[in-house]
């Protein structure tokens, strides 16, 4: 039985890793995986709090590529990207050739959603969403920048915190009116905010970017929705990710936000499973672009190849956002969930709950010192998905 793995990142590798356990023979259970990079093992958290802990794009990289695939006793065909699927052949056709599969297993991740934007600089934009954009971004990034930041959600939050931390003049940019605007409640929003500008963050919300032109002095001139100016070294846009899905729709699988699999992991087509940002848990529009469920789906799809009937199971996963200006932890509620957001202030923090009408409490956001509630919290929230 020959599995097949489309992907080097944390969900890639982690059912490599989980199926190599299971399925320890490597003569009888050959396992290839097949990536557009180097298939270097990285942590992409990391990428948006490297400058404050002084990591470099070589010292990110934790296992490289050929030790991990040793260590796996995986075929690595690193740099070959996946065009096409025959499914009917059960054949992958790569940039390198043709493999044929018995399994198949999706974890092509997301690609940064770039916006419109006009001017002879907007080529140069950056967008983090992996090592190779992380080295292109540190070989522009000066020393001390004058950074814009295009988003205030999770990354772009994360990155405008930890390029402040650097010495670096940060100002971030979103048509929200306060940054996580998706995921928090007013107050917890200006709550992040009022952290992050004692850190040295500047905001300006509620407007967009709409060019950005070569300064001919160096550096860029950004025009914001308003029709004012600012000068800048880099701009980073972060204002979001759309699953990769173009491979599975041409051959056929169901699509939707990301590539739609059952409680199994497995799409459309039996063989072949899905998982991590590539993703749609569900009918119903479930997007877990975070690492937590990327272990959960790569450990019960593992088991699925092996022969189990093993079910993918979210508890509720808070996530933590690295703002070290404003600690933060974030369970948002199920999209569509019906209830309100309570807001306190405790001592030095801020504990946001939402709940339903009968007191059922269904999302949270703990900020500052609230965050020590984290533990004791996560145990009365809903299970996500099972
Ligand atoms: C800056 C940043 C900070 C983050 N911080 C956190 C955090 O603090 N906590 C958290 O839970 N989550 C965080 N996340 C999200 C988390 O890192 C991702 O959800 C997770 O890493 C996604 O892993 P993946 O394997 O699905 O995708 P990826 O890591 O993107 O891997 C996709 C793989 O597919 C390959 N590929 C794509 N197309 C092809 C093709 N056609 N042929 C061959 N190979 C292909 C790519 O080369 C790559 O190897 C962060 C994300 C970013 C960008």
């Amino acid at each position: 039985m020959h599995t097949v793995i489309v992907g080097s990142g944390i969900a890639g590798w982690t059912v490599a890793r989980e199926l190599r356990k299971l399925q320890p023979d490597a003569q009888t259970h050959p396992i290839t995986l097949v990536c557009a990079d180097s298939g270097d093992f990285y942590s992409k958290p990391m990428l948006s709090n490297a400058l404050a802990s002084q990591k470099t794009p070589v010292s990110l990289v934790m296992t490289p590529a050929a030790k991990i695939a040793e260590q796996a006793k995986v075929t690595l065909q690193a740099h070959a990207r996946a065009q096409r699927l025959d499914r009917s052949a059960k054949l992958l056709v790569t940039d390198q050739g043709e493999l044929a599969y018995d399994q198949l297993v999706l974890a092509l991740g997301a690609d940064p959603i770039r916006l419109p934007i006009a001017g002879s600089g907007a080529a140069d934009i950056q967008s983090v969403n992996d090592l190779t954009d992380y080295t292109a971004f540190r070989n522009v990034l000066p020393e001390k920048a004058k950074v814009v930041v295009l988003g205030a959600g999770l990354i772009g939050c994360e990155f405008a915190n930890d390029l402040s931390t650097a010495g670096c003049e940060v100002t971030v940019f979103d048509i929200a009116q306060w940054p996580l605007g998706r995921l928090l409640p007013q107050t917890a929003g200006e709550y992040v905010k009022a952290g992050l500008q004692n850190a040295g963050v500047k905001f300006e919300m509620g407007v967009s970017i709409t060019e950005v032109a070569k300064a001919d002095a160096g550096g860029y001139s950004v025009t914001d929705s308003t029709g004012a100016t600012h000068s800048a070294d880099l701009v980073l846009s972060a204002i979001g990710l759309k699953a990769r899905t173009s491979l599975a729709a041409q051959a056929g699988l169901t699509v939707d936000r990301g590539i739609v699999v059952d409680q199994k992991g497995r799409t459309s087509d039996p063989a072949i499973f899905a998982l991590g940002d590539c993703a749609q848990y569900g009918e119903q529009g479930l997007l877990l672009p975070y690492i937590q469920p990327v272990m959960n789906a790569g450990r019960a799809i593992a088991a699925n190849i092996n022969g189990a009937d093993t079910p993918i199971r979210f508890p509720a996963m808070p996530v933590t956002v690295k703002t070290p200006a404003c600690p933060t932890v974030i369970a948002p509620p199920a999209a569509g969930a019906l209830g309100n957001w309570d807001c306190q202030p405790v001592e030095a923090g801020l504990r946001a709950l939402f709940k339903n009408a009968d007191g059922q409490l269904l999302g949270m956001a703990l900020l500052g010192k609230a965050t020590a509630e984290r533990q004791a919290l996560t145990g009365e929230l809903p299970v996500v998905w099972e």
